[in-house]
C-alpha cells in the first residue's frame, strides 16, 4: 500500500472531477461520500477505503434534496479547511465539492430515486422525501465519481440498508461497504450535528448510547426485555424527546416479535435542545446474544441507567 501526503487534488466542478480521475494511476477508486463537518467517524470510512483501494475520493456536499424546509440546512457546520486537513491526513486523492448547481444543473432533478417503503419508517417518517433525496444524490455520485466500491457508516443504518437496497435493486456496479459506528470515549456516536450541542445537552445525549447498550445487554433475554432496558434508561432522561426506539428486523425494518431470535437492529432518534440526534446497534438476540458493536472502552457505570 503506498501512503499519500500530499494534500488531495479539489474538484468543484464536474470537469474538474474527469480530470482528477484521468489523473489517477488506477480505476481502482472508492468513494466515501459526506456532507463535509468531517469527524473521526469520516476519517474511519477514508482509512477502511485506503486501505483496500488504490485511490480514495471523498465527496463533500449538503444535498438540499435530502432537507426539509424546517430542517438544518442553512445552520448546517462548514468546515471546509478543516475538513482538507482530515483528508490530507487520511490518504484522499480527490475531494469533489460541488455546488448545488453543479449537481443539479437544471434545478430541482424531475425525476427522482424513489426509497420505496422502507424509506417511509422511522427517519422516512420524520423527514418525508429524506431518503428520495439521499438515493439520488448517491446514485448521481456513483456516476460521477465511477468508483468501485462506496463506503458509508453503520451510524446512518436506515440510509446504509437504502443504499444498499438501491444497488441491488437498480444494478449499480459498485460495492457497498459498511463500517461501524465510531464513538467518543463516553459512547456518544460522532456526528457533524453533535457541534450543535450545549454542554448539558451533551450529558443529555449520552442516554441514546446508554440506552441502546442497556438494551442489548438484555438480549439473551429476548426483544421485549431489550426494548425494556432501554426504554428504562430513556424515561430516566426527560430532556431526550425522544422520536422512536425500535427493535427491528435489519433488513425488513419490520418490529421483530416476542419469539425472534437472530440479528436485530436497535435503533433510536431523540430531540435534544435543538439537535435531533440518531443513534442504532446492531445485535443479535437470544442465546449468546449481545451487540454486535462496541460501545466504548469505558467501563459501564454500574446500575445500567445510572449517569
Ligand atoms: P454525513 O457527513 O453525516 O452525511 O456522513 C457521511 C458518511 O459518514 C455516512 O456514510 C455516515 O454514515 C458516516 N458516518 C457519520 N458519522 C459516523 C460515525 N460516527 N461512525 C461511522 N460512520 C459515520
Amino acid at each position: 500500500m503506498t501512503t499519500t501526503t500530499a494534500a488531495p487534488v479539489v474538484a468543484h466542478t464536474r470537469a474538474e472531477l474527469e480530470a482528477a480521475r484521468e489523473g489517477l494511476a488506477s480505476r481502482d477508486v472508492a468513494v466515501v461520500m459526506t456532507m463535509g463537518a468531517l469527524h473521526e467517524g469520516h476519517a474511519r470510512l477514508i482509512r477502511a477505503a485506503r486501505q483496500r483501494h488504490a485511490h480514495v475520493v471523498v465527496t463533500i456536499f449538503l444535498n438540499p434534496l435530502q432537507f426539509g424546509p424546517k430542517e438544518d440546512l442553512s445552520r448546517y457546520p462548514r468546515t471546509f479547511e478543516d475538513d482538507m486537513a482530515i483528508c490530507t491526513a487520511a490518504g484522499v486523492d480527490v475531494v469533489f465539492a460541488p455546488t448545488p448547481d453543479v449537481v443539479y444543473p437544471d434545478g430541482d432533478p424531475g425525476v427522482r430515486v424513489s426509497a420505496g417503503p422502507l424509506g417511509e419508517v422511522l427517519e422516512g417518517a420524520s423527514r418525508p422525501g429524506h431518503f428520495d433525496g439521499v438515493l439520488t444524490v448517491v446514485g448521481k455520485l456513483l456516476h460521477l465519481t465511477a468508483a468501485r466500491s462506496a463506503y458509508f457508516g453503520q451510524k446512518d443504518a436506515q440510509q446504509l440498508l437504502l443504499i444498499r437496497r438501491m444497488v441491488r435493486d437498480l444494478d449499480f456496479p459498485v460495492e457497498v461497504v459498511s463500517v461501524p459506528t465510531v464513538r467518543e470515549e463516553d459512547g456518544l456516536a460522532m456526528s457533524s450535528r453533535n457541534t450543535y450541542l450545549t454542554e448539558t445537552d451533551r450529558e443529555v445525549a449520552l442516554c441514546l448510547s446508554r440506552a441502546l447498550r442497556a438494551g442489548a445487554e438484555a438480549a439473551v433475554f429476548g426483544p421485549s426485555a431489550v426494548r425494556r432496558a432501554a426504554r428504562e434508561v430513556l424515561v430516566e432522561e426527560p430532556l431526550a424527546l425522544v422520536d422512536y426506539l425500535v427493535l427491528v428486523h435489519p433488513d425488513t425494518l419490520a418490529d421483530v416479535p416476542e419469539w425472534y431470535r437472530g440479528q436485530a437492529l436497535l435503533a433510536v432518534a431523540a430531540r435534544i435542545g435543538t439537535t435531533r440526534l440518531i443513534d442504532n446497534t446492531p445485535l443479535v438476540v437470544g442465546p449468546g446474544g449481545g451487540a454486535l458493536e462496541v460501545f466504548s472502552d469505558v467501563p459501564h457505570a454500574p446500575g445500567g441507567g445510572a449517569r
